[in-house]
């Protein structure tokens, strides 16, 4: 396979998450929390058959990020890597396994370097992940259910070219929103997501550090909207000096199909 790097986000919100990226010739994964049918009807749907996918990234255990991991192993055998924690809760599975931790860094054969590294999110074994093409130094990266960013995340994913960042609620429409108290702290209590404003601050961080491209995910459907998180991300960095279309480009990942991501 050749052509150039790519990023598609396939499924984008707490009901399910996946980002399609194709790194150095090769397509992996990031989280597959739909469904075998789903993912599938989506990767051909950006122009890639599942028996391409080469690996499977976990992020963490939760059912939004690892939903149709057991079917789609079955029926496709995709190498899958994950966490202790997180390769705990998979059962029945029939595909390779490979153990990461945090930190890691995997080199994939033929491939790109996938690095690993923590997040504070509420389950054990967190992690975001930064793909690298090794022979262009092209990368992405996939933060999402990052409970607070810090500066360790934000070194992580320094001058990437292309994040695919969490804007999960709007700050006011969480507060005066349906949740229960106890879940609306959950969120936002450093350990859930990262809010509209969180993200469009750590943005200008990343800006000021290279990055150009954007997509804005895991959007909340209750708590958020794609317009919402358009504006605040847009409004707050030009409150910081930055244009869009001149400084940096944003993209918003659609929450039930393929989002038109980056080529690179
Ligand atoms: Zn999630
Ligand atoms: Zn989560």
């Amino acid at each position: 396979m050749t052509g150039p790097d790519r990023i598609v986000p396939l499924f984008s919100s707490s009901s399910g998450n996946s980002t399609l990226i194709k790194s150095r010739g090769m397509y992996i994964l990031v989280d597959c929390g739909m469904s075998c049918k789903m993912m599938t009807k989506a990767l051909v749907e950006s122009g890639v058959y599942p028996d391409d996918i080469s690996a499977v990234f976990l992020t963490h255990r939760h059912t939004d990020h690892i939903g149709g991991v057991p079917v789609f192993s079955r029926k496709y055998h995709t190498p899958i890597y994950g966490t202790r924690a997180t390769l705990a809760v998979l059962e029945g599975l029939s595909s390779p396994v490979t153990e990461i931790e945090e930190n890691d860094i995997v080199k994939l054969e033929n491939g790109p370097e996938v690095r690993v590294f923590p997040t504070p999110h509420d389950v054990a074994g967190s992690v975001c992940y930064r793909i690298i093409n090794s022979d262009t130094g092209s990368s992405f990266a996939v933060m999402t259910d990052l409970g607070r960013v810090n500066d360790g995340m934000r070194g992580f994913a320094r001058a990437c070219d292309v994040i695919l960042l969490e804007s999960n609620y709007d700050p006011y429409m969480l507060e005066n929103g349906p949740y229960p108290w106890p879940l609306k702290k959950r969120i936002s209590g450093g350990h859930g997501h990262i809010s509209n404003p969180e993200s469009a601050e750590t943005a200008g961080y990343f800006i000021s550090n290279g990055t150009r491209k954007f997509i804005l995910g895991h959007l909340s459907p209750h708590n958020n909207t794609p317009v919402l998180a358009r504006e605040t991300f847009v409004n707050l960095l030009a409150d910081r000096g930055f244009v869009e279309g001149i400084d940096y480009e944003v993209k918003i990942a659609k929450k039930d199909g393929p989002t038109e991501g980056f080529v690179l």
